[in-house]
């Protein structure tokens, strides 16, 4: 059985050495701000995002997207990760404006980008009319059965690491995250949760790749 972790947020090689053990094929790994970008740039044979956070947007290096901009020009298969939106944090409004500025780099770049939406979906849906084109993967998917049609026509996926939201997304459109180390402790945990939630792992496996390789 293949199984793919959609998001995490780990570093350490012993992680995916006992995940590549378990049967865990493929990783996401997701950075969260510009001192975190080169260290998961360092992790082998792992999908690396990078990107600025919601809850990271303070302090920031004053050409922070310039400097973001550069790394991904040299790393061409590198996406962009995690950005978002948090209601739960300050700073929002600099939280939109690079939420806002990172999906113009990911256009301007054509990368998919990850993205953490907390109790802000009303700020996000219009943002994300004006960038249609764009590849989503939307992580630990909070919304309801509104979000997921207004999300309809959009390249949009969406990683769970539980049972509640399952029944609302297409089921070509599922995938399953370990959230590594914040959710489940490894995604060596995978296979257990996949059980545990009910899905098929061949299906999700289809579709990660159409995520990846897709249009
Ligand atoms: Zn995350």
């Amino acid at each position: 059985m293949t199984y793919t972790d959609a998001h995490c947020h780990l570093l350490d090689k012993n992680e995916f050495d006992m995940a590549k053990t378990a049967g865990i094929n493929q990783i996401i790994c997701n950075a969260t701000n510009p001192k975190d970008w080169q260290n998961v740039l360092a992790v082998k044979n792992v999908i690396h995002a990078i990107g600025i956070h919601p809850w990271y947007v303070s302090d920031l290096p004053e050409n922070v997207i310039s400097d973001l901009e550069n790394l991904l020009v040299s790393n061409i298969d590198v996406h962009i990760g995690e950005i978002g939106l948090d209601k739960c944090k300050n700073d929002f409004y600099k939280q939109e404006e690079l939420f806002i500025l990172q999906l113009e780099l990911a256009e301007k770049l054509k990368r998919p980008v990850h993205v953490h939406c907390v109790r802000a979906w009303g700020e996000m849906l219009p943002i994300l009319k004006g960038h249609k084109d764009l590849k989503y993967l939307f992580h630990g998917f909070s919304g309801d059965k509104n979000i997921i049609h207004f999300l309809s026509d959009y390249n949009a996926y969406f990683s769970v690491n539980r049972t509640s939201k399952i029944p609302l997304i297409p089921t070509d459109r599922l995938l399953i995250e370990s959230d590594a180390p914040d959710g489940l402790p490894s995604p060596a945990n995978l296979p257990f949760l996949y059980m545990q939630l009910g899905v098929n792992a061949e299906q999700i496996n289809q579709n990660f790749q159409r995520f990846l390789n897709g249009r």
